[in-house]
């Protein structure tokens, strides 16, 4: 049964019509739709109308099965649970300048990268649009403020479930729904190349971020297999046309894993590959590049940089001309980065079922 969260506005139109009702109950429930309040509990619908919506359609919200919140930095980490029983992670985290989510867009991921957790267990499906908007939906109601920024850096890998991505893109900046400005949001992607020149063409005014971690193809390939569809090189034309189409910044993830990506040389060849390609006499990019410490995962055997070899790496980059800065931490207490709490929850889940 489809959900009413998965219609643009004029696809509600359309079934609303379809359903004998006229066009302008469209307009009277998808405002609350997207505020997290069904239209069963609307006022200034009839029953028999209620009947006739919820007849071939439903509405639901993700349901918050486990909630942390960091006692350093009040970041908030949902494991919100679907209508089929799936899990999926959400974090909020707070700045100065206001409310961000960072939301999940696929149940697991199959890209593979040799350092993430969201990836071990494969892809299990992609994210509804209605799911993609109620991870948002669902933390707003359940904190009772307003979120006015998106990451989409959670679990699974966007531009691998593209057309429900792109959807939803178009949904969450409606001036009667949530009414999110494109600056505030981000999209982070391992590069599929193919869907960064799709995007472009999109022309929404989001942020690109490129989960780069490696300069060189030998060094790519092996802890990012989605490097051998796509080298650095071609992965960073798509970057040079994204930005030339939408006037966009990019920003480069380099998760910094010791002993791998982390030496001198490594920064040098950052700088050197990322000038060269992305530079050129007709082109002013501005390059930003944001290094994480690997955050290590129960099952993966890579170790966080040390904090001098971190620095050095940042100094590099900028003696080259290159914004380097190192992510901040938040939610540290809760392990707030994205994938962890939902293998738990899944392991906890399969030793219930063998007992
Ligand atoms: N699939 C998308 C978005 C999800 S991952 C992407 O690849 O960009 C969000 C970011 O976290 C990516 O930059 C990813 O490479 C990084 N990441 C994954 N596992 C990590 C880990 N263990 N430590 C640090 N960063 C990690």
């Amino acid at each position: 049964m489809q959900n009413l969260l998965n219609f643009t506005y004029e696809e509600l139109e359309s079934y609303i019509l379809s359903i004998g009702e006229a066009k302008f109950r469209a307009k009277q429930i998808f405002a609350p739709m997207h505020k997290g309040i069904s239209p069963a509990s609307l006022t200034n619908l009839s029953a028999k109308t209620k009947e006739k919506i919820f007849e071939n359609a439903k509405y639901s919200l993700p349901r918050v099965r486990r909630k942390l919140v960091s006692a350093i930095d009040g970041t908030v980490k949902y494991l919100f649970e679907l209508d089929d029983g799936n899990c999926v992670e959400s974090v909020v985290m707070k700045y100065e300048h206001g409310t961000t989510i960072c939301i999940s867009s696929q149940i697991g991921c199959r890209m593979g990268c040799a350092f993430c957790a969201s990836t071990i267990g494969g892809k299990v499906r992609d994210l509804e649009v209605c799911e993609l908007l109620g991870q948002i939906i669902a933390a707003q109601n359940d904190l009772g403020e307003r979120i006015d920024g998106i990451v989409m850096m959670g679990i699974g890998e966007p531009l691998d479930n593209y057309d429900n991505v792109v959807k939803f893109l178009r949904l969450v900046g409606h001036k009667e729904g949530l009414n999110i400005g494109y600056r505030h949001i981000s999209l982070s992607t391992c590069g599929l190349v193919d869907k960064i020149y799709k995007l472009a063409e999109e022309d929404f005014q989001i942020t690109l971020s490129i989960s780069l971690h490696a300069s060189s193809d030998e060094i790519r390939s092996k802890i990012m297999p989605v490097n051998k569809r796509w080298g650095v090189d071609e992965l960073l034309d798509a970057c040079k046309a994204y930005f030339d189409k939408t006037g966009r910044r990019i920003s480069f993830e380099y998760t910094l894993i010791a002993g791998e990506n982390d030496s001198e040389e490594n920064a040098l060849a950052l700088a050197k590959k990322l000038n060269s390609k992305l530079r050129t006499k007709t082109s002013t990019m501005p390059i930003h590049v944001n290094l994480i410490p690997v955050n290590p995962v129960k099952e993966r055997d890579f170790k966080k940089s040390g904090k001098a070899e971190i620095k050095k790496f940042a100094q590099v980059l900028e003696q080259k001309g290159i914004r380097a800065t190192v992510r901040r931490t938040l939610g540290a207490d809760i392990n707030a980065s994205c994938g962890q709490l939902r293998r738990d929850e899944m392991k906890k889940e399969q030793s219930i079922e063998r007992e």
